[in-house]
């Protein structure tokens, strides 16, 4: 966070604005659960290089989130849970916050949601809000958000298939989901998690648990392939919406793979990679908003 923020936070008059800022901003020494160490699905199109930094612990060039954009990621927040309600009231959504790993390329993260296409099919959803200016102009889901699809359609249509493949009865597989195998399999996922002053860490990991087990018992009962996500765009100050469906592309998958193993190799030697060819300066457009700059640009 820049010094600006902090320093216009305290400058508020009034009875509300600065406390809430200043409460805003205490939020960030608050537990973190976020997993740094793997490759999130959200990044997917992401510079290989800022990957890295980031799964290595390099400091950002700013780690604390001022009091606006707390604001405004909470609004984001709150959009995707209202959506979400809507949908699972009407019964289209079978399960929101769904978790999401394939462990051969550290891949590990969660979706917005499994929609019910028909009987016999399961479809990803993603929500995502943006400003009016963006929303006129949107004719498809963004590159960027196709790339991040991809990681989650592949993560959940190889957890079908091998749960498909070793289970032939729900009864098999019930016997595995309360198994103790389960949850070392499971815990192991979440190393990283920490108690915090709402929950203790023996209660997120059951409520991790259970959302692990509520998702493996309806990829095991879904027959056809998971190959589909829908985007569901929001205008932010309108609520219209727009919706997309992204579809399994090979050829873009294997570019994914192979980027994954690139960074992967890379985090092994625990080494960063070169700056890509499209990185041409701190203020090129690959390079202007990332959090490393100031590091990756020591020269
Ligand atoms: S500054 Fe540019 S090259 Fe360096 S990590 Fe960030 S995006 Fe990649």
């Amino acid at each position: 966070m820049a010094l600006k923020d902090v320093l216009s936070t305290l400058k508020n008059e009034g009875y509300i604005i600065k406390r809430l800022d200043q409460y805003l901003l205490s939020l960030n020494d608050k537990d973190e659960d976020r997993r740094w160490d793997i490759n999130s699905p959200s990044s997917a199109s992401k510079c290989e290089r800022a990957i890295v930094y980031s799964r290595l612990g390099y400091e950002p060039d700013a780690n604390a989130i001022d009091a606006r954009t707390r604001r405004i990621l909470d609004n984001g927040t709150d959009t995707h849970e209202r959506l979400q309600k809507y949908m699972l009231d009407e019964g289209m959504l079978k399960m929101d916050e769904v978790p999401v790993f394939l462990d051969r390329l550290q891949i590990q993260g969660h979706t917005d949601g499994l929609l019910e296409l028909s009987k016999y099919e399961l479809g990803i959803l993603e929500i995502k809000t943006i400003n009016t200016n963006g929303f006129s102009k949107l004719l498809d889901a963004r590159d960027d958000h196709k790339e991040q699809a991809l990681v989650y359609m592949v993560c959940l249509e190889e957890r079908r298939k091998w749960l498909k493949d070793k289970f032939s009865t729900e009864k098999e597989l019930m016997d595995y989901l309360v198994s103790e195998e389960y949850h070392t399999f499971i815990e192991n996922h979440y190393k990283h998690m920490k108690g915090g002053n709402k929950f203790s860490r023996g209660e997120k990991l059951m409520f991790k648990y259970e959302q692990h087990m509520k998702a493996d018992r309806l990829l095991w009962n879904t027959p056809r392939p998971i190959n589909k996500m829908i985007f569901l765009y929001e205008d932010k100050n309108t609520q219209e919406l727009k919706e997309f469906t992204v579809k399994y592309d090979e050829e873009l998958w294997k570019d994914l793979e192979a980027k994954y193993e690139y960074i992967n190799e890379y985090v092994a030697k625990k080494e960063v990679p070169p700056r890509p060819d499209e990185a041409t300066s701190k203020s090129c457009s690959l390079c202007r908003w990332c959090s490393y700059k100031t590091e990756c640009w020591i020269l």
